[in-house]
Formats: structure tokens, C-alpha cells, sequence
């Protein structure tokens, strides 16, 4: 097979969504490595997906009228959509041998090149009964369960890609640090027959060559650790004194993002100001920043996919010639905007029973519910939005969005949503779309008519639902965090909450509802042309920029083959000054 041989590239990452049927993911990092998957096959990218089959998925949420969250199993059929492979490879995990097999879901790119996914599966009858339950839960289980599993996805998965001939990888992309034990698996490879105690220092340099991490969160209570007991329980004294001899346990405790860090050779956080947030956590190591994107065909509603192939033929091809939508006029922008909102509504109704009037503006909010992303601070004073209402005009809110079943606050916010539907009822029609997925991703970020997001900065790291509906016409209100402090010109792509100073929550809510009654209600509904701008301008200038087309050549141009020194343009202050750097070039 010659993209086997030929391929250079292995993106790993716990979480993969490459196909609605598959409910292999939990959110933004899923979606966005699915989206990436998608760019470098239409780019004719060496690389290969890595993950875990996830058996019964993340969870089905199913929601009770107060919003209190129960989760099912999402029992999926990986025979029904995913060609299984031959290949069985073993690894020792706590004495056992636990046997690991794979199943391929090729992503197939808009030129005809074939990216090969590959979903590790250790539900084999060689296998104990626990151990063959290892490849069933995304983020479930305990500590020693979550060890196992990201020792099947690093150093299984590196021993599955050799054992499928795939012998030209020497990139390696961590995408977050779930998949670092990979490094384990290299660091074997060089040592060949020689035990892993005995790893030098020059045998981590050259697996560092291989290696790029990409972080995904400013939140340190995120990362990955586990104590140094349970690791060595699990990956045995040998790999555990490799691990030692990086600078990945400090304190009695494996960090997989400290074993990431010190292991790659590029490392880069997810938008501008991530990138700067995590150069000032990792002050040892050079952060770069590639601002995320998504995947534009998949995240364009049929409606406007039908307007830019007339309109701007290249679109697909080459993301870049979404710029010229600032040519395509303002009554088709509105046109093919209300039929995305028609089929949007459609599904609501269908799905919900709820009848939202297609002429007053929506606005939407769905995202994974935790937290930092504060679902309810719109409702952080019902008698001002009620009066907002009277005065300004109709609208009308769609929620959507799973907290993690140990998530107790994520789940809190849930019911506070609903709390406030039902409080809002006779004024404001607000709804929870039960169990958020990408299929409802698709609908809501083209379907309603503001995108609001209200994160705790700086804590969204990037953020791409407000990128999905930028490309579908949809501006923005919201909190300057993330992508956004990028995407943001206020007027022209969308709206800020608050400033870029630290602003207190109190300053931000009362920015929300000034901007919803000065600036964004009436713009809606006194002047639709010059709202239309706005949806316009978000499609030519966010739309074009904000895609995984352009995220993937980022990498590919200062990750994968680099032409010059390793921490050029670094965020540190040493390589800001950048005279060594002048130096070496
Ligand atoms: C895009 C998407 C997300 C990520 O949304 P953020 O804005 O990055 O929080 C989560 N879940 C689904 C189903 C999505 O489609």
C-alpha cells in the first residue's frame, strides 16, 4: 500500500471524530483532530491518524426537564464502519500481556489522497476480561485505568504503525499529552536489545527529533498526572527508570505533559495568547502558537457550501479563496443564511418539539459544559434581559453541551440553564439540545444568528465553534479569550464581551447586555443590511484564515520540516530578542 510506505507523519490523539457515525470523541480536541485529519488529506500530507476504538464512545446524555444529566453507554458497531486489520501486537501492562488489534477508517481527501485512521482495539478473546475492556471509554475509569489506556495509545500505537510497515514515520504529533507514553515506545526503538534503564542522554535527543507536542489547555489541574507508584505498577520498573531519566517526574509523580515538553523538539499552545499563557507556565521550554482552525467543507452548511461552489469555485481546494465571499452580495448572504436556520429550526422542532419563530434572532451556545466556559452568564440578571426584550426586541437562545459525568459543576450549569428557561419562559424562549454532538454542531453553529461565548479568560485556550459559524456567516459576541483576541474586529466579524485587561465578571455581564441592546439587536432588526456586512465579513476575513487548511501548512512548515532552528520564533523572551537565533541562521 503505498501511502503505508509512504507515509511520514503519525498524529495521535485520544480523542479522533472523523465521522459523524462514530462517537469516538468528547468534544473540541476530537473535533478538531478529525478536522485536521481532513486538511492534511486534502493537502496530500505523508501522515496517519492514531487513536482508540472507544467501544461505547463518550456517553449518551439524556436530560430530564430540570436539565439533571444521565449518561448511557453509546454502543457503536466499529465492524459496521471500520475495515479491521490484521496485525496483533502485545505489550506487558501490570505483568499481563494485553493484546492489541486495529481497525482503518480512510479520511479521503479532496484530491484523492488517503489518510488511514487507526482505531486500537484491545476487546480480543486472548484478553482478560478487564484488559479487554481497556479501548471501551473515552476519559473513563480510574487512575489505572486511564495509565493503561494511554500506554495502549503511545507505545501501542507506535508498535502497531511499525507492525503495518509503516517504517518511514519519524514524525511523531502529540496532540495533548494523553498519547506522551509513545515516547516510551521510541526510546525502545533505539535502544534495540538493550534494556530501557540504560537510556542516555543522546538516545532522548534523538527521539526528541522525532517529536511534537501540542498543548490544548491553560488549566494545570488538566494535565495528566499520575502518581510514580501506579506508573510503575502498570509500565514496570524499566520504563518508569527510563522516564525517569527525562524531566517527566518531578514530585513523586509521572506528568505527561512535563514528558511531552521535555521530549519534543517543538511544542506550541493552540491561538496567540495560549501560545504566550503557556510560554509563562513552561518557562523552560520554547512555546510556539499555531492558532487552530476547522475543517471548512465539513463545518460549511449545505447552504452556503451550494453558494460558494457557484460563487467562489476554488473554495474547497484552497481554503484562502473564501476572501473574496466580500464580493458575493448581501441579499444571498441573507438568503442562504435563513435556509441554513430553516433546517436548523426544522431539527429543533423534530427533535425537541419547540417552535422558534424564524424572523427573531437566535443566539447559540453549545460546547462541552464545564466550568470555565460559564453556559449561564447570560442569565446573570433575568429582569435586565426580560427588560432588554420589551425594549430592543425578540430573541430567542439554543443550548447545547455534555459535562463529564465526574464533572459535578459542569452539571450544575445544566440545571442553572434550564432553571433560567423555565424562569424566561413567557419572554425569552430558551432550549437545551439534548446530547450535543457534531451532527448538531453543524446545525446550530450555521443555524442560529450570534455565536455567544462567555469563557473565564484565559482559560479557552483556543475555542473553534465561533470559527465553525464564522464560515457559515454567523458573527461572534464574545469574550476577548482564545482564537477570538485574533478573529475579533468589533463591527466588522462580531462583537467583544468585556475587554482584553482583566475584567471582573461583573464588568462582563454588564458588557453582554449593552452590547446585545446598543449595538447588536438593533443592528439586527433596524439595520439588516449592515448586520449582513457583519456575517459577510466574518465568512471573507475569519472564515478564510480560521481553517485546518491553513493550520495544517503551519505545521508542516514550522513543525514537521522546519528549515531552520527548533526554537525560532519561540514566545520566550530569550528567542524574542533573538540573537542567538540571528546568529545561528
Ligand atoms: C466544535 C465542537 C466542539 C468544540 O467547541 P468549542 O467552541 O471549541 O468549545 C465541541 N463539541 C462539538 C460536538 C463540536 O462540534
Amino acid at each position: 500500500m503505498t501511502e503505508e510506505r509512504n507515509a511520514r507523519i503519525a498524529y495521535f490523539s485520544m480523542e479522533i471524530a472523523v465521522d459523524e457515525r462514530i462517537p469516538s470523541y468528547a468534544g473540541g480536541l476530537g473535533v478538531l483532530s478529525g478536522d485536521m485529519l481532513r486538511s492534511n488529506a486534502d493537502l496530500g500530507i505523508p501522515i496517519v491518524g492514531v487513536t482508540l476504538v472507544h467501544r461505547q464512545g463518550y456517553f449518551r446524555q439524556i436530560l430530564d426537564s430540570k436539565g439533571k444529566q444521565t449518561e448511557k453507554p453509546e454502543d457503536w458497531h466499529p465492524e459496521s464502519v471500520l475495515e479491521p486489520l490484521q496485525p496483533i501486537v502485545s505489550l506487558a501492562l501490570n505483568g499481563n500481556t494485553v493484546k492489541v488489534r486495529a481497525w482503518r477508517y480512510w479520511i479521503d481527501g479532496i484530491m484523492g489522497h488517503k489518510v488511514p485512521v487507526y482505531f486500537l482495539d484491545t476487546d480480543l478473546p486472548e484478553n482478560g476480561s478487564f484488559e479487554r475492556t481497556l479501548t471501551n471509554n473515552l476519559y473513563g475509569g480510574d487512575p489505572y485505568y486511564r495509565v493503561c489506556q494511554e500506554a495502549i495509545l503511545g507505545i501501542g500505537g507506535v508498535m502497531m504503525l511499525r507492525a503495518l510497515g509503516h517504517d518511514g514515520i519519524n514524525r511523531f504529533h502529540m496532540n495533548e499529552c494523553h498519547s506522551s507514553l509513545l515516547i516510551l515506545a521510541l526510546l525502545q526503538e533505539r535502544v534495540g536489545n538493550r534494556t530501557l534503564a540504560s537510556v542516555t542522554e543522546a538516545d532522548i535527543e534523538s527521539v526528541r527529533q522525532q517529536c511534537i507536542f501540542t498543548t490544548h489547555t491553560p488549566v494545570a489541574a488538566a494535565f495528566d498526572e499520575f502518581p510514580i507508584e501506579l506508573a510503575t505498577k502498570i509500565l514496570g520498573a524499566d520504563r518508569v527508570a527510563a522516564l525517569e531519566q527525562t524531566n517527566c517526574c518531578p514530585r513523586g509523580k509521572m506528568n505527561l505533559v512535563s514528558l511531552a515538553l521535555d521530549c519534543s523538539h517543538y511544542t506550541n499552545g493552540v491561538a496567540m495568547q495560549h501560545g504566550k499563557v503557556s510560554q509563562q507556565m513552561f518557562p523552560k521550554y520554547p512555546i510556539h502558537a499555531i492558532t487552530n482552525g476547522v475543517h471548512a467543507a465539513t463545518w460549511t452548511s449545505p447552504p452556503f457550501q451550494e453558494l460558494f461552489d457557484r460563487r467562489i469555485p476554488e473554495w474547497r481546494r484552497d481554503n484562502l479563496y473564501l476572501r473574496h465571499a466580500i464580493g458575493i452580495g448581501l441579499d444571498e448572504i441573507q438568503e442562504t443564511h435563513l435556509a441554513a436556520k430553516r433546517l436548523m429550526l426544522a431539527e429543533i422542532k423534530r427533535a425537541n418539539g419547540a417552535k422558534f419563530n424564524e424572523t427573531s434572532m437566535i443566539l447559540g451556545f453549545a460546547r462541552r459544559a464545564t466550568a470555565y466556559k460559564r453556559a449561564d452568564l447570560l442569565f446573570s440578571d433575568l429582569d435586565r434581559l426580560r427588560a432588554i426584550r420589551q425594549r430592543y426586541g425578540p430573541f430567542q437562545v439554543v443550548y447545547g453541551g455534555k459535562a463529564h459525568p465526574s464533572d459535578k459543576e459542569g452539571q450544575v450549569l445544566i440545571r442553572k440553564i434550564h432553571e433560567a428557561a423555565a424562569a424566561l419562559k413567557k419572554t425569552i424562549p430558551v432550549i437545551y439540545i439534548e446530547n450535543y454532538d457534531m451532527h448538531w454542531g453543524k446545525l446550530l453553529t450555521a443555524g442560529v444568528d450570534v455565536w455567544l461565548n462567555t469563557p473565564h479568560r484565559p482559560y479557552e485556550a483556543s475555542g473553534t465553534s465561533g470559527m465553525k459559524s464564522a464560515l457559515n456567516g454567523v458573527p461572534s459576541l464574545s469574550v476577548l479569550d482564545g482564537w477570538w483576541v485574533e478573529g475579533h474586529l468589533e463591527g466588522v466579524t462580531g462583537w467583544s464581551v468585556g475587554t482584553n485587561e482583566d475584567s471582573a465578571p461583573e464588568a462582563e455581564v454588564a458588557s453582554l447586555y449593552d452590547k446585545l441592546e446598543r449595538v447588536v439587536l438593533p443592528l439586527y432588526y433596524a439595520r439588516s443590511r449592515a448586520f449582513a456586512e457583519v456575517m459577510r465579513s466574518s465568512i471573507a476575513l475569519n472564515g478564510s484564515f480560521f481553517n485546518t487548511q491553513r493550520v495544517v501548512s503551519q505545521y508542516v512548515m514550522n513543525a514537521y520540516f522546519p528549515k531552520f532552528g527548533s526554537d525560532q520564533g519561540a514566545l520566550s523572551d530569550k528567542s524574542a530578542d533573538s540573537e542567538e537565533l540571528v546568529g545561528r541562521k
